[in-house]
């Protein structure tokens, strides 16, 4: 089963979690490769989009926010986009648009960067929005401080954490076709430190002094944290991994999140959304892809479920509810 654990180091201001999807990732290519349109996907794709399926779970699960979180990369290369979404009950979905041709040993820049013009976006889009709120998006360019292209995406999300949440992040993201994982430690911000050790408030020499006793214990962390193999990110329990990272530190873990309060798959398309997108259309577009078709037929991208409009249907999606004659049955 999917699981996600939470953990802390004691005294330290230091957070981390890992996730592990297993039944949630495996329900995500399944459906794909289900899909008589598209087929599976090609193994580096696969690789990337359970990689980002990963950190969206963890970065999800690093904030407050009642909303989904979306991680979506624009690629200008062979995969034009792929986008993972989490809500906040961690249930998740995923999907990417591959066109072309890959070398089965692609990496981030060949899939999504080969002009340089890919765009990874982070979007928190608020459950219940106030009338007019957009939601909030944050969006990085592929490439480095130094105009390089990143090579992996967790280089990309930790560029991302330091420069828009001001964020020390470390990341380490990896992905097959049977597990998708991520282990995430994070460097919790200045108020939370004091609280953290429920200390009053000290002087500012203090105050500072501390502050670089703790940015060390972050480095130090942080650079066990990167010594972790994807091969072993994939292969090994969270009990071995926290074990062999960390078997020095003092770690303080929460209890493991798994079933429906883990993360798990579930799509929230339904037809009165593809209904919405039909009108969107127009009604002289929808008419003659009935002429030619004989009927309108949408697949969700994201769990492969078809939905099938016929002329009656679609009639009815240009019918306003006050043009109906009286007792007319409105098909939901
Ligand atoms: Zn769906």
């Amino acid at each position: 089963m999917s699981e996600l654990h939470k953990f802390l180091f004691e005294g330290l201001p230091v957070r981390g979690m890992i996730v592990r999807l297993t039944d949630a990732w495996q329900e995500v290519l399944a459906r794909r490769a289900s899909n008589t349109a598209t087929g599976a996907y090609p193994a580096p794709v696969a690789e990337l989009l359970g990689e980002m399926t990963a950190a969206a779970t963890l970065m999800q699960a690093n904030i407050k926010f009642n909303g989904a979180l979306i991680l979506q990369i624009f690629g200008d290369g062979p995969v034009k986009v792929a986008v993972a979404e989490v809500k906040p009950d961690l249930s998740l979905r995923a999907t990417a648009k591959v066109t072309g041709e890959l070398a089965a040993d692609s990496r981030l820049p060949d899939m999504v960067n080969v002009h340089s013009k890919g765009r990874c976006a982070i979007t928190l889009d608020p459950k219940d929005k106030l009338p007019g709120q957009q939601p909030y998006q944050g969006v990085v360019p592929l490439v480095g401080d130094n105009g390089g292209k990143l090579q992996r995406l967790s280089d990309v999300l930790q560029h991302y954490m330091l420069h828009s949440e001001q964020l020390d992040t470390t990341l380490v993201l990896a992905a097959d076709d049977k597990v998708a994982a991520g282990l995430l430690i994070q460097r919790l911000p200045v108020k939370g430190e004091a609280n953290l050790e429920g200390t009053a408030q000290g002087d500012h020499d203090h105050v500072q002094q501390d502050q670089i006793g703790r940015n060390e214990d972050y480095n130090r962390i942080s650079i066990l944290a990167s010594s972790l193999t994807r091969d072993e990110l994939v292969s090994l329990d969270v009990d071995t991994i926290l074990r062999r990272l960390f078997w020095e530190e003092k770690v303080l873990r929460f209890e493991a999140q798994t079933g429906m309060l883990g993360p798990h798959f579930a799509c929230t398309c339904g037809r009165g959304r593809v209904e919405g997108m039909i009108r969107g259309l127009g009604q002289d577009e929808a008419e003659s892809i009935l002429a030619e078709r004989g009927d309108i037929e949408v697949g969700c991208d994201f769990c492969g479920k078809q939905y099938r409009f016929d002329a009656v249907d679609a009639a009815q999606i240009f019918t306003a509810p006050g043009d109906q004659m009286p007792g007319t049955a409105v098909v939901q």
